[in-house]
């Protein structure tokens, strides 16, 4: 690897010529303020925080250091869950923040060019006046640039797809300043290699996002939701792969177990029980559509035993949901009090959900951990959340993540479905991808960051 240089005073003065007073700062606070996601993993101090207002400006900060050899960590909102924005070779952190604009809506093509920094929240805020919106939905307060980077996912993957299913077209700065456009407004696209997709989910590793170009959808006139409960978790499961087997067109398809649901209905107010619990959504034209489609989400749910079946189109109520479902990590928090927490996300083919789920129960049990799973289910997608206080707890949480990433590779899965490689899955890319792989991605980021600038000590295992 690389040596890498300290961020010298000849840096300090070179940055500065490129960007005004207010854009840059040394202070301990600034960067304490960017040292550490919302992960368990350790923070790490950057030696001078930049926020650019422009693509050039970008370009300019990176020529300098591509020419010194600094490292450069881009940093969107830093809500990522596995180190991915933790500068961990110091040097310099690259904030996104100040480049929060809408530059075009392309309403006619449903379409909308955006500046990385803005958060999906505040672009649908915006959106939803001309009855648009960007469909992908982590939930946390992420920037657009951070999930096109990490390939978020979310609630609504199920119907709407990925970020990477949800962009065109990205201008790119590459680690030696260069700008590159990638990808066309064109919804159809087949000229030549995709580099469009190879910068989606590079985690800040090949290149800065500096400017994209989104696929819309129109919001669906009729939503309704519902809530599912069943007595055993092994049925909830096996619900979700009927619901999908059904041919329904779900738009979001949640599942959460039993301590969970009883957990966030003691504390939010909504009225989940004790039970293993779905929580469904479905988005359709019209009314007639919607009242049939959750007609036969009720049939499927109760014909595989759900004990309870809740259904609405109040908005109010559907809101109070998936208030309560994405801010469950707060709650945690707030319930667990001094716990840090170890956050595990994996993905399997939907046929091998149940199994995944069924493991992920007895590697707790085996533990001694608390049972806290929930998932993106209709993508096939776990979430566990294992508190701990002590480095004895920690350790087991670390041997449970493994064994349940290890099993979702073995069933044909992935280490990570949504939250990306970061620090925490890099030791798992060799047992998902194979050596060759693994090394064909290492020549294609020497390629196109020979100086190894661009966040280092991510995604790739150590050699
Ligand atoms: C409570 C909670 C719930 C969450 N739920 C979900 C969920 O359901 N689904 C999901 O997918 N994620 C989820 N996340 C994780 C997180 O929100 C996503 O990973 C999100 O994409 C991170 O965006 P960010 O703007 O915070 O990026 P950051 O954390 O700032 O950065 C993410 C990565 O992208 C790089 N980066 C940032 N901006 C750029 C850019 N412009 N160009 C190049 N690289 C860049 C960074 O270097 C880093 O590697 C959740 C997080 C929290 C805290």
């Amino acid at each position: 690897m690389t040596q890498f240089n300290p961020v010298s005073d000849k840096v300090l003065v070179e940055l500065t010529a490129v960007l005004t007073p207010n854009q840059i700062s040394t202070a301990r606070a600034d960067r304490q303020q960017h040292a550490q996601d919302m992960s368990q993993h350790e923070p790490h101090l950057s030696e001078v925080v930049v926020w650019p207002s422009s693509s050039q400006q970008v370009a300019n900060v990176l020529r300098i250091a591509h020419a010194q050899r600094i490292p450069v960590t881009a940093w969107g909102a830093g809500s990522s869950l596995e180190g991915n924005s933790i500068p961990l070779f110091g040097g310099i952190t690259l904030s996104l923040a100040r480049m929060d604009q809408i530059i075009t809506l392309h309403a006619d093509d449903f379409q909308v060019t955006v500046q990385p920094g803005i958060g999906y929240k505040d672009l649908n805020a915006q959106l939803g006046r001309h009855g648009l919106f960007f469909a992908p939905d982590p939930g946390a307060n992420a920037s657009v640039g951070g999930m096109l980077a990490n390939n978020a996912a979310g609630s609504r993957t199920v119907k709407y797809g990925a970020t990477k299913d949800n962009v065109l077209a990205m201008e790119v700065v590459l680690a030696n300043g260069r700008l590159i456009q990638v990808g066309s407004r064109s919804v159809k696209q087949s000229a030549g290699y995709d580099l469009l997709h190879l910068f989606v989910g590079s985690e800040g590793t090949l290149g800065v996002i500096t400017q994209a170009t989104l696929r819309l959808v129109p919001l669906p006139a009729y939503i309704s939701s519902a809530v599912a409960t069943f007595a055993d978790v092994a049925t909830a499961v096996s619900a979700v792969v009927d619901l999908r087997a059904s041919g329904l067109d779900i738009a979001a398809l949640e599942f959460i177990d039993a301590a969970t649901s009883e957990l966030l209905s003691r504390e939010e107010g909504v009225d989940w029980g004790e039970n293993p619990t779905l929580l469904l959504e479905i988005h359709a034209a019209h009314a007639e559509t919607a009242g049939l489609d959750l007609t036969l989400v009720q049939e499927i749910c109760q014909g595989m035993g759900a004990i309870g079946f809740a259904a609405t189109t109040d908005t109010a109520v559907r809101q109070k949901m998936w208030h309560t479902r994405h801010h469950m990590f707060e709650t945690l928090r707030r319930v667990f009090v001094g716990h840090r927490w170890q956050l595990a996300d994996v993905a399997v083919p939907i046929s091998q959900f149940p199994a995944l789920v069924q493991f992920a129960r007895q590697t707790l049990q085996a533990h001694n951990l608390p049972e806290l799973l929930v998932g993106h289910a209709g993508d096939g997608n776990l979430h566990i959340a294992i508190p701990y206080k002590d480095e004895a707890t920690r350790q087991r949480a670390n041997l449970a993540n493994e064994a349940v990433v290890l099993h979702a590779i073995e069933l044909g899965g992935t280490a990570t479905g949504e939250h990306g490689v970061g620090i925490g899955k890099a030791k798992f890319m060799m047992r998902e991808h194979g050596e060759t792989a693994v090394t064909v991605m290492r020549q294609l980021k020497q390629t196109l960051d020979p100086h190894g600038i661009l966040n280092p000590g991510k995604i790739f295992p150590n050699p």
